[in-house]
């Protein structure tokens, strides 16, 4: 199980994420950063930045 924190990368938001691999933590981070963050369709600029902060649980 993997475990992802966005508020690791960008102070004060809340949200977290669990799924049983990388790429599943990535589907939903990519959603949150469009949705969330204002970030560019589909978010994969955000992969990058939240790899290295994905967590074993
Ligand atoms: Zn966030």
């Amino acid at each position: 199980m993997k475990s992802f924190a966005c508020g690791d990368i960008i102070p004060g938001c809340g949200a977290t994420f669990g799924a049983a691999d990388d790429d599943g933590i990535l589907v939903q981070t990519r959603r949150h950063a469009v949705e969330a963050h204002g970030a560019a369709e589909p978010g994969t600029d955000s992969d990058p930045r939240v790899r290295p902060h994905i967590h074993d649980v």
